[in-house]
């Protein structure tokens, strides 16, 4: 069975973002990017699945400018076979991605797409969701366990109250939880092999996607900064602190 594993080049998760002065989006001049860390869960559980016999080809997929091409080899070097990049510097909204992706697994007929829960730039939820809508198939999403059992993957969800077991027929699509696995780093030599893996670069033109922004960004803006704490010395210069802030 073939996985297809989307990743995405997002501002690193170590970074502190700074907010553009005129408000229009967040500053990545010079500034560290990596590879999506649910992404790297989702590249970690392919790998998984693949050495356990389960996955026979592993292929990554990234939609974003030239350098999601380094965040491409990083998924090469963890284990994945081969790479196609969709080459675009256009800002992409998670329904042209999902419909750029369902492109591809329309070509790649893959088993298992595993896409992560969430990208954190964006911090949308709705690529891996909407992509299965686009394909007609199941979705198993919040995964933190996922086995194959024949011709069915039972994905264990994490939900509000605990853990749900669903079984999804394949094909299907399933994000990643947190919990699913601990990535590995990629080695040194897998690193140097990873550069002679085969990565495809297309264009959304080469699918006819239509990948223009539905939404209009209005504002994006810092939070608001905390106020500095006060010791008070007991219960009741606290009630009185609280009422002076409206806040009892
Ligand atoms: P989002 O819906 O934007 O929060 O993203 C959810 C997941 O969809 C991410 O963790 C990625 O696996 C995938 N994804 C989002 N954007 C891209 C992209 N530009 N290229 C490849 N995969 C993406």
């Amino acid at each position: 069975m073939k996985a297809l594993i989307c990743v995405k080049r997002v501002i690193d998760y170590n970074v502190k973002p700074r907010v553009k002065a005129d408000g229009t989006g967040v500053d990545l001049a010079n500034v560290k990017m990596s590879m999506n860390p649910f992404d790297e869960i989702a590249v970690e559980e392919a790998i998984r699945l693949k050495e356990k016999g389960v996955v026979s080809e592993i292929v990554a997929v990234s939609v974003g400018p030239a350098k999601a091409a380094e965040t491409l080899r990083t998924a090469l070097a963890m284990g994945a076979d081969r790479a196609i990049l969709v080459q675009s510097d256009d800002e992409m909204e998670p329904l042209a991605v999902a419909k750029l992706i369902k492109a591809i697994a329309d070509e790649e007929v893959p088993g298992l797409i595993i896409t992560g829960k969430q990208a954190i730039d964006d911090d949308c939820n709705q690529v891996g969701q909407m992509l299965a809508a686009l394909l007609g198939r199941p979705q198993g999403t919040f995964a933190s366990a996922i086995s194959v059992e024949g011709d069915a993957v039972v994905v264990k969800r994490e939900v509000d109250g605990g853990l749900e077991t669903v079984r999804l027929a394949l094909p299907a699509v399933v994000t990643t939880d947190l919990r699913l696995n601990e990535p590995r780093y990629a080695s040194l030599p897998n690193i140097m092999k990873a550069k002679s893996k085969p990565l495809a670069i297309r264009t959304p033109a080469d699918f006819g996607v239509d990948t223009a922004p539905r939404l209009t960004m209005l504002k994006v803006s810092e939070p608001a900064v905390r106020l500095a704490g006060i010791k008070v010395a007991d219960v009741a210069t606290l009630v009185v602190k609280l009422k002076e802030m409206g806040v009892a």
